[in-house]
């Protein structure tokens, strides 16, 4: 099993929020006033229930509802069981909105309903049960309603922030034009595949393609159309890739330059891929505008040897391959 951070936060989550809830009623238990914290566990649950990014389904739940009432001493109350089993529902209509919602327009106001609508029958068993008046009762509802939007918004504003965090990092790794990985991404995996492969004497691949008069393309068609090329073009690699093998990695390394780098392979094991790809995008027509624009690439492909220093020595060799095709005709592949 993966067991990712998130999910280790998940379940440090409900851990927390079950140390809250029972030792915060330590407190009171026994006592006429046992339902004094309750609005505190009800935004407990709900966090467990709707905030944590784990999906603690309700027969989970249960047990510990039933493990509440023991230590609550409330076994004995018919009150106690319809608040129970409303808890439950509570829980289980949480889990469904947020599976079902999560995301729209309307989530605030489907959050708002629930919290409002199970606020009232919670709390009319504790009335019932405890005997206080009315206007604690009303009182306690309206509390717990804006306790519970005051966590919503308290939480949407703080993975709000997260979400900003993890579009820029994707900014600052892919090429905005072509959604592949940018240079700075490349230059990244290359050191890493780099010392790794060295270390672990493992072979290490890299293919490396230009666009042939790309400028051609730019000159006669517009920039535009030049742009729509380099688009169609990833998207034919990213394909054939998929297609292949989801360790291969993609980058546009130049304006119409790219690298396929090709973790654990020998030259002769990428035979096929680049094959692929060579022959996929020299068949490529791309419609944009009246006439379609055909394309097609001169191509470099190296392994990494013992004498390579460094990763430079490396794409280097790569990229005198690259060379080495454009010199000799262009639309070639050159392997050494
Ligand atoms: P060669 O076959 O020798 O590679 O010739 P080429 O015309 O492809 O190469 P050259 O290096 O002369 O021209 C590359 C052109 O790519 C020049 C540049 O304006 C264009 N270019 C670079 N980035 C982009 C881009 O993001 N969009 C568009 N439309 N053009 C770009
Ligand atoms: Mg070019
Ligand atoms: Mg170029």
């Amino acid at each position: 099993m993966d067991v990712s951070d998130d999910l280790v936060n998940g379940w440090y989550g409900v851990l927390y929020m079950l140390v809250f809830v029972f030792s915060i009623q330590t407190l009171v238990v026994g006592k006429s006033t046992s339902w004094q914290f309750m609005n505190f566990q009800l935004l407990a649950i709900t966090f467990c229930a709707y905030f944590l990014n784990i999906h603690v389904p309700y027969y989970f739940f249960g047990p510990i509802v039933l493990v509440y009432m023991v230590f609550n001493q409330s076994l004995g109350y018919w009150q106690s069981w319809g608040h129970a089993i409303t808890l439950m529902a509570f829980f289980w209509t949480l889990n469904f909105v947020r599976l079902r919602f999560h995301n729209l327009k309307i989530e605030p106001f489907v959050y708002m309903i629930t919290v409002i609508g199970y606020g009232g029958p919670l709390w009319t068993w504790m009335k019932f049960k405890f005997n206080f008046t009315w206007s604690t009762f009303w009182q306690e509802w309206l509390y717990m309603t804006i306790f519970e939007a005051l966590l919503y918004i308290y939480i949407t504003m703080l993975s709000h922030d997260s979400e900003v965090k993890l579009q820029l990092e994707k900014f600052a790794s892919h090429d905005a034009l072509t959604q592949t990985g940018n240079f700075a991404a490349y230059k990244d995996d290359i050191e890493c595949l780099f010392s790794d492969s060295v270390k672990k004497e493992r072979p290490l691949s890299m293919m490396m393609f230009d666009i042939d008069h790309f400028k051609n393309i730019n000159d006669t068609y517009g920039h535009l159309t030049g742009d729509h090329v380099l688009q169609q073009v990833s998207s034919v690699v990213q394909t054939v890739l998929d297609a292949n093998d989801s360790k291969v990695l993609f980058y546009r390394t130049g304006g119409e330059e790219f690298n396929v780098v090709f973790p654990g392979y020998t030259v002769n094991d990428t035979k096929i891929i680049v094959n692929q790809i060579f022959i996929a995008i020299n068949h490529l027509q791309i419609h944009s505008g009246v006439k379609p624009v055909s394309v097609s690439i001169s191509v470099g492909v190296s392994e990494l040897t013992s004498d390579d220093k460094t990763s430079m020595d490396f794409y280097n060799r790569v990229d005198q391959n690259l060379y080495y095709s454009k010199r000799n005709g262009r639309m070639r592949v050159t392997v050494a």
